[in-house]
């Protein structure tokens, strides 16, 4: 049987590439999901093209136009919630719920932007000479370049892609390679909903070849990327070279602070989930467990029981609470960290390698206890199901060791003290803050990003990406 193959959309026209991507199911490595074509640099050129030659007619587009297509791209998306969770299930490897939960988010994210496009409000005022008015509007701010990682295939570049379209830029879309298949599946749902050619335009492939070339380009005003750290610098860098606008969302280190007198059941639950949970890939997951003395030795043993009791397994088994590690580079890199928690003298409790019913890349949730913050595997993010425990005596304490990272995504406190709550909202050096809840796990109305190493440029997400996605215009109005 041959693969299936699916092409880049340039211009409103289906392509083909250079080459070929095979994209595999890391939950069993014999099944190729499908044929994934890889751009070059010809086809950022075109794209890049379509996206400026469409751009006039939508910037000036109605904003109900732009309202009522936002919302049909949501409303398909929550209509094939299954079958589209099931593809992200399959080329990610995060559990069935977890690929249906991302994919209502994406639709969500969709309608919250179909609303938005009809309040994109300016402000008018008075001006300080007699007879002059002053507006304030939003305009887009063009051809925005949307590169994203593998981990969340279909909510980030929803999460891009919505409100680029929504104040009226056109979008060029490089997914990671390694998941191409939810960012071809929405490209062609926007496609079909009525999205005009060129407006959105999709390019699969590497980043060191459509990616650089997308930097490399003049005609793209702004890039939005998430990412990795060292990535995000060298676009910064690039961007600034070409004055482009950009918006960096990168990696964490994300501690979760538990007190003495934390609700042990509430303590526990958050961590199993925002340190495990979608087998700890998730930016904002908590890599650091630091536990006050008081609670500690209950903590890791409540943790350590629930963490043997989950099911590793294939994505799609509904059984199954932890999938297998995305890519065989991640997992050995996971492994690696095990070993070198075990070298740096950390007790580890689990974080081997098993075997699914298929060959895949199968790891068990690890735990580092009796970690320290100055140990690699507490500094650097590991981006798999690990998690150092760290001990502390006082709440100055823990704050500190909370903030004793380069990052600053995520941050959580378990207590039922107010006043340590307040402080901590207060004090902790991060863009997110939870109180008796999991670092991960956010809404999508709200604005999502940090601080530090974490984010760099304006926030995603709520009303808030309209900074991003917008450029005010001042304009003067004599009435004499
Ligand atoms: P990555 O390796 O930095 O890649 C991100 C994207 O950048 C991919 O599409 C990648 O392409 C592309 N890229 C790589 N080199 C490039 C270059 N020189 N020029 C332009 N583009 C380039 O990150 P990842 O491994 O996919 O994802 C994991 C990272 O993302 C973690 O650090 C995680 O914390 C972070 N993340 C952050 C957030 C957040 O919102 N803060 C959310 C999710 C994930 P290819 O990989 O296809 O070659
Ligand atoms: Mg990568």
């Amino acid at each position: 049987m041959t693969d299936k193959v699916f092409e880049n959309l340039i211009g409103g026209r289906w392509i083909g590439g250079a080459d070929f991507n095979e994209n595999r199911n890391p939950s069993n490595l014999a099944e190729v999901i499908g044929l994934y074509a890889r751009a070059g640099e010809a086809e950022v050129e075109m794209a890049v093209a379509a996206a400026r030659q469409a751009l006039p007619a939508w910037a000036m587009a109605s904003p109900q136009v732009r309202a009522d297509l936002l919302e049909r791209v949501g409303a398909t998306i929550l209509a094939r919630k299954e079958e589209l969770g099931a593809l992200l299930s399959r080329e990610e490897g995060k559990t069935l719920a977890e690929g249906i939960g991302e994919t209502v988010r994406a639709a969500q994210i969709f309608k919250f932007f179909a609303g938005e496009a009809l309040r994109n409000a300016g402000d008018l005022l008075a001006s300080v000479r007699p007879d002059i008015d002053v507006e304030v509007t939003r305009e887009p701010v063009g051809v925005v370049g949307l590169i994203t990682p593998w981990n969340f295939p279909i909510a980030i570049p929803a999460w891009k892609i919505a409100p680029a379209l929504c104040y009226g830029n056109t979008v060029v879309l490089k997914p990671a390679d390694l998941t191409p298949g939810c960012s071809h599946a929405l490209v062609e749902i926007l496609a079909e909903a009525g999205c005009p050619d060129g407006v959105i335009n999709l390019v699969m492939g590497s980043g060191s070849v459509v990616g650089n070339a997308m930097l490399a380009h003049p005609d793209i005003d702004a890039i939005s990327f998430t990412g990795s750290v060292p990535v995000g610098r060298s676009i910064a860098v690039e961007a600034a070279r070409g004055l482009k606008k950009v918006q960096l969302e990168m990696g964490g280190k994300n501690p979760m602070v538990v007190m003495n007198d934390a609700d042990l059941d509430i303590a526990v639950g958050s961590c199993l989930n925002s340190a495990f949970f979608s087998t700890g890939q998730r930016c904002t997951a908590s890599s650091r467990l630091i536990v006050q003395s008081g609670i500690h030795d209950a903590f890791v043993d409540k943790l350590q029981a629930a963490m043997s009791a989950l099911v590793v397994g294939d994505a799609l088994d509904p059984a199954t609470q932890i999938g297998p590690v995305a890519s065989s580079s991640q997992l050995n890199s996971n492994l690696d960290y095990v070993a070198v928690a075990a070298s740096e003298g950390a007790e580890v409790i689990g974080g081997e390698q098993v075997n699914g019913k298929a060959e895949g890349y199968y790891q068990r949730p690890a735990l580092f206890v009796n970690a320290t913050n100055q140990m690699r595997v507490s500094r650097e993010e590991i981006f798999g199901p690990c998690a150092s425990v760290i001990k502390f005596d006082d709440f100055d304490e823990g704050l500190a060791l909370a903030n004793d990272t380069e990052f600053g995504l995520s941050s959580g406190i378990c207590t039922q003290n107010l006043k340590m709550a307040r402080d901590f909202k207060r004090l902790s050096q991060a863009g997110m803050v939870m109180v008796n809840l999991p670092t991960a796990g956010v809404d999508y109305h709200v604005p999502f990003g940090g601080r530090k190493g974490s984010s760099y440029g304006s926030r995603e997400q709520g009303r808030y990406a309209a900074e991003f996605y917008t450029t005010v215009k001042t304009a003067y109005n004599f009435a004499g």
